[in-house]
């Protein structure tokens, strides 16, 4: 019987334990640890809540979670309850799977006034994650700005202008759709410091953005290479760019527009006292594709700034680090024996869920390799229950969330399949007595 600890219950943690299950059979027992009472962490927490079909694959981290040979330790946090050495001591492998939930900071002057917020925590506050629940941003304004040209800036930009009717069948949590439908915007600006042929958005979110109820994306063509250089790009981006060109045609007949404001760095952020204006240089691409100044600038009025420009992995004490990537020092995986990184620790913060997916076989294939065979001295799950008793760690066990989860159904408001608790506290009381 070989022991394993995987710190962290998002696709990462979810596809490692089931690799583990698949590569060791009945020889493994996985904890699967997470510093939440809640599963799931990314698919709970950073999926859009309109993107419900996305989530679904939470169902088959569900099954992983139920197989015998699989535990889900929840309200566990590494580094408060237990350390890294500790876990070394009681398991004989520790994979972190810890994503990456800590914004990428906009390090540029004003950044830190009133009004400027990172993705990290707008999309947790929308999301109902305990840490951004009180975020309470200021909707109260005609204008946003939101820097980046990914994904989640997409993800920010289409949920800031959808309707209230827009959100039916979505889990968007109640003090997000009251402050939302009560919001004051009219434009939403869209900041890519590079061009339409250097976006990071996929074919089918980019889409999206055309069929909105009350928003109308806009773009400048004036900004596009040739349309003939669209054949260079590879498929999917050369459909993302089709989108952005379509846009270009569509009429501005709706109360909101998306602005995408492409070759536009933000510089400064000014304000007396919170957000009022984003400074903007124009920009050119290098021969490497990179973006580079021109001197040009120009002032945005906004009273929200989302800076969605990437995320970073939370370094561990004593676990090497790569401070530029924003994620754990490994070698494809491997920190150091008995110790592993998979997903968005390991890679960094990119790729869809589903590339998580053969980070966590692989790394299964490699504890085979260490591991099987012998057998563990390692105490494993009595151990980590009695060290954790005895430290007063109220432990969350999946049977608990699945109480979490039934209460959260039954309060969720009509169309939607779930209102989520977005207090620890009222989490660990839904699980009954
Ligand atoms: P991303 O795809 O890496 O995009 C980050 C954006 O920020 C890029 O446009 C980048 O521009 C820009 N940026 C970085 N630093 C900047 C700065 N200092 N000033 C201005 N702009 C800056 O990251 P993401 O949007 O956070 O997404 C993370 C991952 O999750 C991606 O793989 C994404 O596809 C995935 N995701 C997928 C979905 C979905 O499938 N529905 C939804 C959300 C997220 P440059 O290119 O110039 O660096």
């Amino acid at each position: 019987m070989r022991h394993v600890a995987v710190i962290g219950s998002g696709p990462a943690g979810y596809y490692s334990a089931e690799a583990l299950q698949k590569e060791f059979g009945e020889d493994v027992r996985v904890d699967v640890i997470d510093r939440l009472p809640v599963p799931y962490g990314l698919i709970r927490f950073g999926v859009a809540p309109d993107h419900q079909s996305i989530k679904a694959v939470a169902k088959r981290y569900e099954k992983v979670a139920l197989s015998g040979n699989v535990r889900f330790v929840g309200n566990v946090m590494v580094g408060r309850d237990i350390s890294i050495p500790e876990l070394l001591d009681l398991y004989d492998a520790v994979i972190l799977a810890t994503g990456a939930p800590n914004d990428r900071p906009l390090d540029i002057p004003g950044s830190d006034l009133p009004g400027v917020v990172g993705s990290a925590a707008f999309v947790g506050w929308y999301n109902g994650h305990p840490e951004f629940a009180d975020l309470d941003p200021p909707l109260d304004c005609e204008a946003v700005a939101v820097v980046g040209n990914g994904n989640v800036a997409l993800d920010v930009a289409r949920i800031l202008a959808k309707t209230p009717a827009e959100f039916v069948g979505s889990d968007i949590v109640a003090h997000a759709f009251e402050a939302l439908g009560n919001a004051k915007i009219r434009t939403i600006h869209l900041l890519g410091r590079r061009g339409p042929h250097q976006i990071a958005m996929t074919p089918k979110e980019l889409g999206e953005l055309g069929h909105l109820e009350a928003a109308v994306p806009k773009v400048d063509l004036a900004d596009f290479p040739d349309e003939l250089d669209d054949v260079l790009l590879e498929p999917g981006m050369r459909k993302s760019v089709g989108h952005l060109r379509s846009f270009a045609a569509m009429s501005h007949d709706k109360p909101k527009i998306i602005d995408f404001d492409f070759f536009a760095a933000p510089v400064a952020i000014e304000g007396n006292g919170k957000v009022e204006r984003v400074i903007v240089e124009r920009t050119h691409l290098t021969k490497d594709l990179r973006s580079e100044g021109t001197g040009e600038t120009y002032s945005i009025d906004c009273g929200l700034v989302v800076s969605c420009i990437g995320y970073k992995t939370p370094p561990i004490d004593g676990i090497p680090y790569e401070h530029g990537r924003g994620r754990f020092a490994n070698d494809e995986g491997f920190i150091a024996p008995g110790l592993y990184c998979v997903g968005w620790a390991r890679r960094g913060p990119t790729g869809t869920i589903g590339t998580n997916r053969p980070d966590g076989y692989e790394v299964a294939e490699k504890l085979a390799a260490e591991l099987k065979g012998g057998s563990s001295d390692k105490p494993g799950r009595p151990g980590l229950d009695a060290l954790l008793a005895a430290r007063g760690v109220d432990i969350v066990t999946f049977r608990d969330w699945q109480k979490i989860e039934a209460a959260e159904t039954a309060r969720a408001r009509l169309g939607s399949p779930r209102e989520k608790f977005t207090a620890i506290e009222d989490m660990l009381n839904a699980r009954g007595g």
